[in-house]
């Protein structure tokens, strides 16, 4: 099995000491590259939205199933369409749901409801409210107007949508709500996806309190738990809540140890600063192949990144806009790829920035932002108030994050930024 040391090896300028974004994820994707692949499991198709498919879904029939139409309106053969009107007298009507049965000759025409399969040998509609109907006798007679209409008008094709034979959803698709009704329209009601992952989280640091604590001096409340519990139940994650746990390294110890056993992933946050004094980074280095990185990124700086076992183990920074920030970063991107996901980058969006952002090239740098659509039409990103790797209030304000690379230097107001659009993850 590679090592950490043998992955560093492998990239090009790696620095653990000031490594780019860019190269902390190429490392931490082939770090995942190490794992066994996940198992499968078959379910029906309500109970696997959100999930990933396991093996390309082929469509066994053509949708839809027959050449239909597309409009209320009557359905003739588009032969006779020419410079002059036609005149067609109406001999039936096709409803959907049931094949219409009869020959129509040329001079002809069926009245056609929607979704009806087109009956043999027509190929056109016209849509009833560009036509005039009349009576002949006991004859309806209908009257499309020249030059409205070419032969194939508002006909669907037999397999327009879904080919027999053809994968309609390749493996690593996400289930998503569209996703479950096309796989519903083929008529299948199992589909095999990959298991869940199963992601085990717990705060350290002797001065963060769990909810019910009393308030004392220098202690804070955990919010990172609510963050990570709330970013990975939005994965579609099983979490695991191991809680706070204090800087005494017996209660580390067996809590990275429970962690990963029962868990794919260990995500801790705090503890992984330089100079800390506490145990966090020790036992991880005692248990696993673990790294610990100076990444050129604000907010957070520190990360620890390795595997215990076949475990994925994420320690983040301690500040709540830093564990945010690196979650979207780093974790994000390696459980999608965990979880078999074979689209795993969501597009930034470029926005123009309301105000002059001051930035050092060297770093990559994500600032909490608003954007907006302005009434020219034009999407304007502003920056929130307060940066401060501890606020989360800007965190809330926020939909996204502005993005300044790695090599961009300062930003004038008016300039386009990218955006990394919250999208419904936070
Ligand atoms: P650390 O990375 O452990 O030095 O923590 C950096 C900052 O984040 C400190 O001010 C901590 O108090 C704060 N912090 C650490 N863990 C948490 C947590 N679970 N919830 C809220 N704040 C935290
Ligand atoms: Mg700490």
């Amino acid at each position: 099995m590679k090592s950490l040391d043998d992955i560093a090896q492998a990239l090009q300028g790696f620095d653990p000491q000031a490594l780019s974004v860019d190269k902390a994820q190429e490392f931490i994707q082939h770090l995942v590259q190490t794992l066994p692949p996940i198992s499968t499991e078959e379910l029906g198709l309500m109970q696997a939205l959100g999930r990933v498919v396991a093996q390309d879904i082929v469509s066994p029939i053509n949708v839809p199933a027959h050449d239909n139409s597309a409009m209320d309106g009557f359905a003739f053969d588009g032969q006779q369409l020419g410079q002059t009107a036609l005149r067609l007298r109406v001999v039936g009507t096709a409803f959907a749901g049931k094949a219409w049965q009869g020959t129509v000759s040329l001079g002809e025409c069926v009245k056609i409801m929607t979704g009806a399969v087109m009956p043999a040998g027509l190929d056109t509609v016209i849509a009833q409210e560009l036509t005039t109907v009349a009576n002949s006798g006991a004859d309806t007679i209908v009257e499309i107007p020249a030059g409205i209409l070419q032969a194939g008008d508002n006909r669907r094709k037999a397999g327009e949508d879904l080919q027999q034979g053809l994968p309609a959803l390749r493996a690593g698709s996400t289930l998503t709500p569209a996703a479950l009704g096309l796989v519903a329209s083929l008529g299948i009601a199992k589909v095999k996806v990959y298991r869940p992952l199963s992601v085990a989280y717990f705060s350290t640091g002797d001065e963060v309190l769990s909810l019910g604590d009393a308030i004392r001096e220098g202690a804070v409340y955990d919010s990172n738990r609510y963050t990570v519990f709330g970013l990975l139940s939005r994965m579609g994650c099983q979490v695991i809540d191991m809680g706070v746990v204090r800087d005494d390294p017996i209660l580390l110890e067996q809590a990275f140890q429970q962690a990963s056993t029962n868990a794919d992933v260990v995500i801790t946050s705090g503890g992984v600063s330089v100079g800390e004094a506490d145990f966090t980074k020790a036992i991880m280095k005692k248990l696993g192949d673990v790294a610990f990185w100076k990444i050129a990124m604000r907010p957070g700086r520190p990360m620890a990144v390795g595997r215990l076992g076949d475990c994925i183990l994420f320690g983040l920074p301690g500040n709540p806009v830093a564990v945010m920030v690196t979650f979207l970063a780093f974790v994000k991107p390696a459980l999608l790829q965990m979880m078999g996901c074979s689209r795993s980058t969501t597009p930034y969006l470029r926005a123009k920035s309301a105000v002059a952002l001051r930035k050092k090239p060297g770093r990559t740098e994500y600032q909490r932002g608003f954007v907006r659509t302005l009434p020219d039409g034009t999407l304007q990103v502003e920056a929130a108030g307060n940066q401060g790797s501890g606020v989360l209030r800007s965190m809330v304000e926020a939909n996204g994050l502005i993005v300044l690379h790695h090599q961009q230097s300062s930003v004038a107001a008016g300039d386009e930024v990218d955006v990394m659009m919250f999208d419904g993850a936070i």
